[in-house]
């Protein structure tokens, strides 16, 4: 229990910590206030212009298919050309589709 080492030591971390997490506490608080109000007018106020329009028209682009790659069209999803079970009028369905 009482080693020369172990006692100063356990002293200075409980003091330490103790007032680490008083502070931290006190910190989180008052900061997740601040921050909630400071994000919610933020939404309101920036990201409606100009972040979300960038953000939609990467989504929306779809990425060409490359040459041993085709685009189903059932599932929509680009497979490679091994895949292909059938082609009509142009179109070309893969394997999980046609079963
Ligand atoms: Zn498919």
């Amino acid at each position: 229990m009482a080693t020369d080492y172990d006692a100063p030591r356990k002293t200075e971390e409980d003091i330490s910590e103790d007032s680490l997490e008083e502070l931290k506490v006190h910190r989180t608080d008052k900061q997740s206030a601040v921050v909630d109000e400071d994000e919610a007018e933020a939404a309101d106020s920036f990201e409606l212009p100009g972040a979300d329009l960038s953000g939609e028209e990467l989504l929306v682009q779809v990425l060409p298919a490359q040459a041993d790659e085709f685009t189903c069209a059932s599932c929509f999803l680009v497979r490679h050309r091994s895949q292909v079970a059938r082609e009509k009028d142009g179109l070309l369905y893969c394997r999980d589709c046609e079963g």
